[in-house]
């Protein structure tokens, strides 16, 4: 079987190899080969990249380096869409991120993001790449990157809940920082609107579920919201749900009280 996917995977790519990935549908297209004044005041906080191919002779790296020659700009405009969407500028209290280790790997998984202190290191599969350019959908490929690394991104310069203990301990915690890298993802418009929406559930199902429902706040009541809901883990200690949410928004309003509305108004309940 895995030997029929592999000729099937090069069959697709005989007819519609990345040399076929032209200029006008390429992200780097679309983007500047040089930072704006903009991205360098941000990139202020994202030190050297060390971009490694792992993956290098797939075809998933080849379509990869087809569709993103510049890796090091086009990650770079990326962190400063993220940083832009946590935070009101360049000033605030971001943490620093000193080296990041951008890896291609051939992985069965989609991406990850690894390591502290600074010293952060992300994965992106090169299985994903190749699934996403089924049908040689250079589109598809160039939404996915981008989406997939806004989430990524976030967690390098999101801020953690303080008080509550640790990631991996504390369902809270997981909550707000994965929830807050999907909200970055659909507020930069990385997501594909209602149909990536997940209907019904509750914000304590993480992921989506948060995030379509921060960007739905954000929306609705305060422009500002998702930099707040950041900034609450500096000046909300210990940190919960409804008071980070009277933080941002004021007193009165509790995450259920929130949620339900939000549920209303999306027409899932
Ligand atoms: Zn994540």
């Amino acid at each position: 079987m895995k030997k029929i996917l592999f000729f099937l995977m090069l069959a697709v790519c005989a007819c519609s190899t990345p040399r076929t990935v032209t200029k006008g549908n390429s992200i780097a297209s679309r983007m500047s080969t040089r930072l704006t004044k903009t991205d360098r005041q941000w990139n202020a906080h994202l030190g050297q990249i060390n971009f490694i191919d792992e993956a290098r002779g797939t075809v998933g790296s080849d379509i990869y380096h087809a569709l993103i020659p510049d890796a090091d700009t086009y990650i770079r405009s990326v962190a400063r869409e993220v940083m832009q969407t946590l935070y009101f500028s360049p000033d605030d209290s971001i943490p620093q991120c000193d080296i990041l280790d951008y890896i291609l790997r051939d992985d069965p998984g989609i991406s990850a993001k690894g390591g502290g202190g600074g010293h952060i290191n992300i994965f992106y599969s090169t299985r994903h790449v190749e699934r996403s350019f089924r049908g040689s959908d250079t589109a598809r490929v160039d939404f996915e990157t981008r989406g997939v690394l806004l989430h990524e991104l976030t967690h390098a310069f999101q801020l953690e809940p303080q008080g509550i203990g640790r990631y991996g301990r504390s369902r809270v915690v997981w909550e707000l920082i994965e929830g807050m890298a999907d909200a970055v993802r659909v507020a930069a418009g990385g997501f594909h609107g209602e149909a990536d929406r997940p209907k019904g559930g509750s914000y304590h199902d993480g992921y989506r579920y948060i995030g379509y429902f921060l960007n739905w706040v954000r929306e609705t009541k305060d422009p500002d919201f998702i930099r707040k809901m950041n900034r609450s883990c500096l000046d909300v200690v210990p940190w919960s749900w409804d008071m980070a949410v009277q933080y941002a928004l004021g007193k009165g309003y509790t995450v259920d009280g929130l949620w339900h509305e939000y549920q209303v108004a999306v027409g899932d309940i």
